[in-house]
This record gives C-alpha cells, sequence and structure tokens, in this order.
C-alpha cells in the first residue's frame, strides 16, 4: 500500500516517486564544498570547490521513507551524524512527459515542506568512494513530509519561505526564490528524462543551516503562513 499523501481539504493521493535536487541553494553549496569537497558530479570535488553545476544535480529517494506530520524519524542502531535539510516539496497532479515550463506549473497539484534527512557519514564515504548515496538518504523515515496544500491556496512558490526549529531554535531560514535552478525549469528539466506522475514528489533542495539531530529532538519544519511539519527524533 503506497503512503498516502494528506492534501488540505481532505482528500489524499498515493505518493510516486520522489524526485531531489542537490546543491540547489548557493549558500549550502557552500557549507556542503567547505567540508566535505562538491562532489565530482559538481566541479572537482576539492574542498572549497563552489564551482555551480550547469543542470540540476537529481537523486530519488524511495516513497517507503516517507513519514507524515506528528511521526518519528528513526536513526537506526550505530548510525551517527544524521542530517536535517528542509526543502520545499512540489507534488505532482497531473502527468508531465517532455513539457514546457508553462504545462510543468499547470501540472502542480500543491506544495508541501519536506525534511530530506541524511546519514552525512554514509553519504561521505559512498561520495568518496564514487558510489551511489541511496542509502544515505532512503532509510525508513527519512522523509517526513507535510500535508499537501492545495497551489490555488498558496503564494506565488517563489515567495514563500523556508524554515526549520529544531527544539525550539532557528536552524535554516531562507527564500524559496533563491533557489539556482528554480521550480518550472525543474519540473520542465525533469520531464524531459524521466515521466513525472501524479503524486510524484519533487524536493527542490535544502538552504544553508544543515545540522545533525539526535534522538528526543523535535523538528519543526515551515513553509511559513501555509504549513507546519513537526517530528520528533527517535533512537
Ligand atoms: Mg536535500
Amino acid at each position: 500500500m503506497p503512503y498516502q499523501l494528506a492534501v488540505r481539504g481532505g482528500a489524499s493521493v498515493p505518493a510516486g516517486k520522489i524526485v531531489a535536487v542537490a546543491k540547489n541553494y548557493e549558500d549550502h553549496r557552500r557549507e556542503m564544498a567547505a567540508t566535505q569537497g562538491s562532489g565530482a558530479a559538481w566541479g572537482s570535488g576539492a574542498p572549497g570547490d563552489v564551482t555551480p553545476p550547469a543542470d540540476p544535480v537529481v537523486f530519488l529517494k524511495p516513497a517507503s521513507c516517507l513519514v507524515g506530520d506528528g511521526g518519528a524519524i528513526r536513526i537506526p542502531e550505530g548510525l551517527a551524524n544524521v542530517h536535517w535539510e528542509t526543502e520545499l516539496a512540489v507534488v505532482l497532479g497531473a502527468r508531465l512527459k517532455d513539457a514546457s515550463e508553462e504545462e510543468a506549473m499547470r501540472a502542480v497539484l500543491g506544495y508541501a515542506v519536506f525534511l530530506d534527512m541524511t546519514a552525512r557519514d554514509l553519504q561521505a564515504e559512498a561520495k568518496k568512494a564514487g558510489m551511489p548515496w541511496t542509502l544515505s538518504k532512503g532509510l525508513d523515515t527519512f522523509g517526513p513530509v507535510s500535508e499537501v496544500v492545495p497551489a490555488a491556496l498558496c503564494p506565488p512558490w517563489d515567495e514563500m519561505r523556508l524554515k526549520l526549529v529544531v527544539n525550539g531554535e532557528m536552524r535554516q531560514e531562507a527564500r524559496c526564490g533563491d533557489m539556482i535552478h528554480r521550480v518550472p525549469k525543474l519540473l520542465a528539466y525533469l520531464s524531459r528524462h524521466m515521466t513525472l506522475d501524479p503524486g510524484d514528489i519533487v524536493a527542490t533542495g535544502t538552504p544553508a543551516g544543515v545540522g545533525p539531530c539526535k534522538p528526543g529532538d523535535t523538528l519543526e519544519a515551515s513553509l511559513p503562513g501555509v504549513v507546519t511539519l513537526r517530528v520528533r527524533v527517535e533512537g
């Protein structure tokens, strides 16, 4: 049974694939390049290399990682350094294949706030070995998602803001409009490479301020004025 995304107003839609975009805010790209090297897919991979990616850097998360508002992120035993990444999620309401930017935007069902939880040590090992980082992003409960707010009830996507409060303390705050590869372009680009279906989620990348969480923490992610997602961390 696929995860059912709750849509504000009472409906729900079965979740499809989660297509995620890496390095899509300048300040986050720089913080990652400074700590890990930027990775072979964009620039030299050397620490401090901040060459921008010409095309979006795309990866997948399985729908089995989804968990809803009021749920819990479970950190498997032996795993440390699990980071939050707060992101604007775009949820599709219609099929997209080879779409123009205008067609792509008409296919948007709504928006949600998403936490692209990442086992940073596993990801760093995979990057170093030149291997896929799927496991570090795809563990069960590593995809908390809020209810989906229909696009008609949201401000324009680039006027919304992202915010993360951990244990009452502000950790991430950004304007969605500051992303490098913007929503219409992202959807059109993706649809040229893979068909997007109703219920698919496009996670559009995180701004600076990622950091590790631990059991007992409470994460409150929001698109302020639009929707809030509260989850706790369990060990
Ligand atoms: Mg991310």
